[in-house]
C-alpha cells in the first residue's frame, strides 16, 4: 500500500483546465479556488507550444489531470 493517493479532477473540471491551457491561458483550480495551476511541461516562452503529454497540477489541493496536447489543434487557429 505504497502507493501514493492521487486525487482527480471532475471531468468538468478537467475539461475546462484543457480547453483554458490550449488556449495559452493559465487557470485557478476549479475545485478549491488556489492557483495558479501549475503546468508540466513549463509553458515555452515564445514559440509554437510543443506537442506531448502536458500535466496540471493545483499545487493547493494537489488534484492532476493530464492530456495529449496535438500541434493540430494550434495549427487551425
Ligand atoms: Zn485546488
Amino acid at each position: 500500500m505504497s502507493r501514493r493517493h492521487v486525487k482527480e479532477f471532475r471531468p468538468d473540471e478537467a475539461l475546462s483546465l484543457i480547453i483554458a491551457d490550449r488556449e495559452g491561458k493559465s487557470m485557478r483550480c476549479p475545485s478549491c479556488g488556489g492557483g495558479p495551476v501549475l503546468r508540466t511541461p513549463c509553458r515555452p516562452g515564445e514559440g509554437p507550444s510543443v506537442a506531448g503529454r502536458v500535466s496540471l497540477e493545483c499545487p493547493a489541493c494537489g488534484r492532476l489531470v493530464a492530456y495529449i496536447d496535438r500541434t493540430e489543434a494550434t495549427a487551425i487557429r
